[in-house]
């Protein structure tokens, strides 16, 4: 399908119109009043000051268009949820559930009002079972928490987002968070076990059965996937059954520079055909490893037209055994190579990739990164082209931006750096435009890994064609009132159909 800019437009997703039956003032204020005559007005933050951390998240689209709820629940338990759940259908008030608003989506942000449910408060580790491989815990507890807490049994969870110091699991659960060890371990998807959700209409279930501790199951139909990725769109997971691993004993890694992008995608085509499964593979191109250099002159990275990473984890013999067949890859077509298997040479190769986040605003004097078209997934043969494609439209709509990804698993990550002048911000607009066109012109995805919120939205229909009728009608069988998260994920419908 040829999908050009011009066809493709409002990344912003904030046009349309909520449906009608949602949020009228005066039930916002009586679903308010309820609140805090059920739960205390300890646990319900209706003070403007209190309520203004609450109006954005990572993204560019809840800075230009901050939602202000009306009020912040800060649930004990699943019972305060369920509260909130009755209230909100009551009186036709939207729900929408908060981890660590890391997201680069707007997903968190109350766009339309109503009632924000703080998970990240519920962040208890309820039980680490190491010798069943899994553990049970709240949706706030924070990623890195938890992997610091499965080292003591030799146990890691596997996804790794590079928010890791603020991520929530539950948000993790609900975007399908990825990271760099994605190309090998996968997404939080391979490891959600189980939740504990509960439903719009107040219901409390969980998926994966009850109580149970199986690591796999073919019973029933499936509905833990339905939940994850669903963004807060069809429930607030108040409990998760997450699977943990053995932490591998030891890692390595291959640094590779090369003259073209092409030659790296190829390099990545030979480790994956060769028969190597590494535990991240990321590219840095020109503009991110100038970035790095601006950012930490100290690292002194080389310039070249694009950068591998390439990882391998396992025992010490499997790991010294991969590093060296990476190696091998690598002297083929690279400039040159680096290799390192201990910890602290590994860190300092390491260091340029990890500061690229910060490093990227630096590249405009004065200037600062937006979340925008930031993470596309083409497919792997595709990266050399998209990776250029993308340069080329910045140059065009005089934006800046910096390139990297986990190539190993096509998603680009484009930075976009500019002033917060209203002329670049809508330059901008334009070429998050074009990226999300060239995403399903190569067909790709619009988002690979940091979720859909607002900010994508409106490419659904696009990209997902009929299914996206499917995806409303499942709904609209949970979510009876539309009340949850509403107008994230999928555009509204035609508010005359989701008011019947
Ligand atoms: C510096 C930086 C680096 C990042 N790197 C990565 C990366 O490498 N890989 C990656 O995948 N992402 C990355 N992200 C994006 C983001 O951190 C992840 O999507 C993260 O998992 C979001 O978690 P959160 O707790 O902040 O969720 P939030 O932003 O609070 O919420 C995200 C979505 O989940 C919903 N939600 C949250 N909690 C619940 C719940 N308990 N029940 C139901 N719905 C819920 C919200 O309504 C919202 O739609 C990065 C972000 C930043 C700022």
């Amino acid at each position: 399908m040829a999908v050009t800019g011009e066809k493709l437009v409002a990344t912003a997703g904030m046009d349309a119109q909520p449906p009608p039956l949602l949020r009228r003032d005066e039930d916002a204020r009586a679903a308010v009043a309820d609140l805090v005559r059920r739960l205390g007005a300890e646990r319900v933050l209706t003070h403007p000051a209190a309520l203004f951390p609450y109006t954005y998240d990572a993204s560019f689209n809840s800075e230009a268009h901050p939602g202000r709820p009306d009020c912040v629940v800060l649930p004990r338990d699943t019972q305060d949820v369920v509260t909130v759940m009755q209230v909100a259908n009551r009186y036709h008030v939207p729900v929408v559930p908060r981890g660590s608003a890391s997201a680069y989506s707007g997903g968190a942000v109350a766009h339309y009002g109503g009632i924000v449910v703080a998970l990240n408060v519920l962040d208890r580790i309820i039980e680490i079972d190491a010798d069943n491989l899994q553990v049970l815990c709240q949706p706030g507890v924070i990623h890195a928490n938890l992997n610091d807490a499965l080292a003591k049994y030799g146990m890691i969870f596997p996804p790794d987002p590079g928010s890791s110091k603020i991520a929530s699991v539950g948000g993790m659960t609900a975007n399908n968070s990825s990271g760099m060890r994605a190309v090998k371990y996968g997404p939080t998807l391979h490891y959600v076990l189980g939740i504990e959700v509960v439903l719009p209409t107040g219901e409390v279930v969980w998926t994966g059965g009850e109580g149970s501790k199986a690591l796999q199951s073919v019973s029933g139909l499936n509905l833990t996937p339905l939940f994850i990725m669903s963004e807060g769109t069809l429930g607030v997971i108040t409990q998760l059954r997450l699977r943990i691993i053995p932490k591998p004993e030891s890692r390595g890694l291959v640094v590779a520079r090369f003259d073209s992008l092409e030659d790296a995608a190829e390099m990545t085509r030979r480790i994956f055909r060769g028969g190597i499964l590494p535990a991240a593979l990321e590219i840095m191109d020109r503009s991110a490893i100038r970035a790095v250099n601006i950012f930490k002159p100290d690292l002194k990275l080389v310039e070249c037209a694009a950068m591998l990473l390439v990882e391998a984890d396992g025992s010490s013999a499997v790991v010294a055994d991969t590093v060296g067949r990476i190696e091998q890859v690598a002297r083929e077509l690279a400039t040159s190579v680096e290799t390192a298997t201990n910890p602290k040479e590994m860190e300092s190769l390491w260091a340029g990739r990890a500061a690229l986040g910060a490093a990227s605003s630096l590249v405009v004097p004065g200037g600062t990164r937006v979340g925008m078209g930031e993470d596309i997934c083409v497919p792997l043969k595709d990266m050399p082209a998209t990776l250029r494609k993308i340069a080329e439209a910045a140059e065009k709509r005089q934006v800046a931006v910096v390139l990297y990804g986990h190539i190993g698993s096509g998603n680009v990550h484009s930075a976009i750096v500019v002033h917060h002048t209203p002329e670049e911000i809508e330059r901008a607009k334009l070429l998050t435009e074009d990226i999300h066109a060239l995403a399903l012109e190569y067909r790709g995805t619009t988002s690979g890994e940091h979720g859909i919120g607002v900010v994508r939205r409106d490419y659904a229909d696009a990209e997902l064609g009929a299914a996206v009728t499917i995806m409303r009608q499942m709904q609209r069988s949970l979510d009876p009132n539309g009340i949850m998260n509403p107008g994230k994920k999928l555009p509204f419908a035609d508010p005359a159909v989701v008011g019947t």
